[in-house]
């Protein structure tokens, strides 16, 4: 692709000053970057002030081994950008101005209990957004939250791109996370669907230098092949791509099952459920029968599955593309459906479940199930405790009893993210209350009327609790705060906290709520046959964890790493790990060893077996069935992903707005030929559900009839706060993008796909 150079490809990039070398009056500092799902280690150089002036890859980490791509090479100035809020805001009728912390949390108590007070706990909605999922505090607190509240209006960005990934894993394995990722440092081959890691840097696969991993497959004599509309830079990297129609991954899927029974090439295990169900579903999807649908030719799709089948060590691997579509959950099936028929699940160099340090060994099971509630108006089922985003605006804006009047936000930027946005973005504006954690004044959090801004990344600790079960080699880092917190500013885990303790309504302290917590999670492991502390008395292991002096926070972070799979137990194992170890011991992290089978102790369905063919997805596949008559759109729209950004939340830093990083409309010249449409052009894009203008790029990099914008731009909203956003707004895709168009075995968003009509600005 023309775009993309040589110089977003990333390896010790550093776009910040160089670092002084050990000069007078700085300091070096190594910690996690917070700013993908890779996990790079990184090397800081700060200054006295506590100012990044210089950021390089930490060699010493054992994951990432020193790699880092543009954007964390520019963490210090995203730390430091003069547009992050320092205090918290309050909205009056002249707009947004400073306050004090004690006066917005006074706020933030007191609306919120007025309205649970009026309305009941579902009058009060919470949205976590993206971001939510790289820090400490929320997955510490976000469950505390929505529990004090007692609401059923949760909301997340997981039906905004991953949610049929959930879905999938809750019904084959019986556990929404148990995720297999693909074992990238051993395969020989890999088949990769909707997925761009060389400029998302991995999804749900966390893998720092995917690029080099990627590489070094095809060093070692194996495949990379990529399926994708677009000839992305994985795609150039691999060794074969293929083009499919957008939204047509699972016709393309359920081909190559098909193949594989065909031509009796498919070796599952013996113990799976579901297995001649299957093959029956598969009869209809012939390659001959879906090429017209995908695109892919049928003497391609029988080669693909042949190749796969013959592989000694192969994986599949389908994500954000294979997601955001009107079939993404049967995609995000039949992705690991091939993995199980080619006996490739749970061994190495196939999918593999990690085995993250902080997951309590004793695990309860309970067998997956969705739709245990229906949200109010479109009567959508509840997947994953939540509801769809793509249906939060219809909760604000529709009358009745449980309508939502008042939203807790917890990073994230639906106002931008979520599908049909204008329509999110205006029902936000009628809200009765809002209070936003974020630090930014943004397109979403412009409708707060509290802001409670965390401190900068440098000031916060990090461990990556939600990643961790995604990681292609077992592995722990736990990054404290390189610089101290200013005098008054609260942590975002007490910010996140206090929160919680406000929402409950009770009198309490931040402490309070963790030692309660503490007191819960240790009264349940001592009572749960297999946990390593069986038996043992909780007040004892309460002493322990205060011996470090640690705060609250790193007390349940330690309790999590110690009751975990490499844990010391509370001493059962002296050996293993503590927090304090890992901050002492590994302060750039340490390799916990190449993956390994343990398939055995993450099934949880009720049947004990993996459920190949599960009825929802069976029932399913008569909608798939039908598409293969269904008329095809003539031009439809996809997302796009730049290196050097990262949803919306990198777009005020102002080395990550230049270069190929650009809001364009691609299109292929044959299409823009038949539309009358130059380079440079303004085009209107209409859809059902709304029209945009944008500048035409074409490029061969698309397939015919398929056209593409990135996602997280439309920055000219009035009422923001990010100057360097504002200047380089680019115009939001969900513009046209429809809520009313879901993957109903998810609930998440299409953003691929998307039929729309080009036509050039007159
Ligand atoms: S790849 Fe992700 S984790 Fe690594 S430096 Fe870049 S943004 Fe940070």
């Amino acid at each position: 692709m023309a775009r993309d150079t040589a110089r977003d490809t990333a390896r010790d990039v550093d776009l910040s000053p160089p670092p002084p070398s050990g000069g007078a009056g700085t300091r070096t500092a190594h910690r996690t970057c917070p700013l993908c799902e890779a996990l790079c280690g990184l090397e800081l150089t700060l200054d006295d002030a506590g100012t990044v002036i210089g950021v390089r890859g930490d060699r010493d980490d054992p994951f990432s081994k020193g790699f880092l791509c543009p954007k964390g090479a520019t963490l210090g100035s995203l730390d430091g950008d003069p547009d992050r809020l320092a205090e918290p805001l309050l909205r009056g009728p002249d707009g947004h101005a400073p306050g004090d912390w004690d006066t917005a949390f006074a706020t933030v108590g007191r609306e919120l209990r007025r309205i649970v007070d009026e309305h009941g706990p579902d009058a009060v909605a919470v949205y976590l957004g993206n971001p939510s999922a790289h820090t400490v505090a929320a997955p510490l607190y976000g469950g505390a939250i929505i529990k004090a509240l007692g609401t059923g209006n949760v909301y997340t960005a997981s039906t905004a791109d991953q949610m049929p990934k959930h879905v999938s894993s809750g019904h084959l394995f019986g556990d929404p996370m148990a995720v297999p990722v693909p074992d990238l440092d051993r395969t020989g081959h890999l088949l990769m669907l909707g997925a761009n890691p060389l400029e998302s840097n991995g999804s749900l696969c966390t893998a720092p230098d995917f690029p080099g991993r990627l590489k070094a497959i095809r060093a070692r004599g194996g495949k990379v092949t990529v399926v994708d509309p677009r000839r992305t830079r994985t795609a150039a990297l691999a060794d074969e791509h293929v083009f499919v129609r957008p939204g047509t991954d699972a016709h393309l899927l359920m081909a190559l099952v098909h193949t594989l029974f065909d031509e009796g090439l498919a070796t599952p295990p013996q113990d799976v459920n579901g297995l001649a169900d299957l093959r029956a579903l598969a009869d209809d999807f012939s390659p001959e029968r879906v090429a017209p649908v995908t695109g892919v030719p049928a003497d391609t799709t029988r080669r693909l599955a042949r190749e796969l089948a013959a592989a000694e060590r192969a994986a599949v691997y389908g994500r954000i593309g294979t997601c955001t579509q009107a079939f993404g959950t049967l995609a995000s099936w039949l992705v690991d459906v091939l993995n199980v028929l080619t006996g490739n699940l749970d061994r190495p160099g196939g999918a593999m479940f990690p085995k993250p340090a902080p997951l309590p060994a004793y695990r309860r099971k309970r067998p997956f199930t969705t739709g245990r509630r229906h949200s109010r108006v479109r009567g959508l089922p509840e997947v994953n405790g939540e509801f769809p985003v793509a249906t939060l605006a219809d909760e604000i804006t529709t009358p009745g009893d449980g309508q939502i009047r008042a939203l807790i936000t917890i990073g994230g930027n639906p106002a931008l993210s979520a599908p049909g946005a204008a329509r999110l973005d205006a029902a936000l504006a009628g809200l009765e209350f809002m209070v936003s954690v974020d630090p930014y004044l943004n397109e979403t959090t412009r409708h707060a009327h509290v802001i409670l801004p965390p401190p900068r990344p440098t000031q916060s600790p990090h461990f990556p609790l939600a990643l961790l079960g995604f990681a292609v080699r077992d592995y722990a880092r736990y990054s404290p705060p390189v610089s101290p917190l200013p005098e008054g500013r609260p942590s975002e885990a007490e910010i996140l906290a206090r929160l919680a303790v406000l929402a409950s309504g009770l009198d309490g302290t931040p402490e309070a709520l963790d030692e309660m917590i503490i007191g819960s999670t240790l009264g349940k492991a001592v009572a749960m046959a297999g946990s390593p502390v069986h038996g043992r008395d909780p007040g004892e292991l309460r002493e322990i964890l205060a011996e470090q002096g640690a705060s609250t926070v790193e007390q349940r972070l330690d309790m999590m790493v110690r009751l975990g799979p490499y844990g010391d137990g509370f001493g059962a194992d002296p050996a293993g790990l503590t927090l304090h170890r890992l901050r002492t011991e590994h302060p750039h992290g340490i390799d916990l060893g190449a993956l390994r089978p343990r398939l055995a102790e993450v099934l949880c369905t009720a049947s004990g077996r993996i459920e190949l063919c599960p009825p929802p997805f069976a029932a399913d596949t008569a909608r798939l069935r039908a598409s293969l008559d269904g008329p095809a759109p003539e031009l439809v729209l996809i997302g796009r992903r730049h290196l050097r950004s990262n949803n919306s939340w990198l777009h005020n830093v102002p080395e990550l707005v230049r270069g190929s990083n650009t809001c364009t409309l691609q299109l292929n010249p044959d299409d823009a030929g038949r539309l009358g449409i130059a380079a440079g052009d303004r085009v209107r894009v209409t859809s059902r559900a709304g029209e945009l203008e944008a500048t035409a790029e074409p490029t061969d990099a698309l397939m015919p009839g398929v056209v593409s914008l990135p996602h997280g731009w439309g920055h000219a909203l009035p009422g923001t706060r990010a100057r360097v956003a504002a200047r380089n707004a680019g115009v939001n895709v969900n513009a046209v993008t429809d809520e009313q168009e879901i993957d109903p075995l998810s609930g998440n968003a299409v953003f691929n796909g998307v039929p729309v009509t080009v036509a050039p600005v007159t």
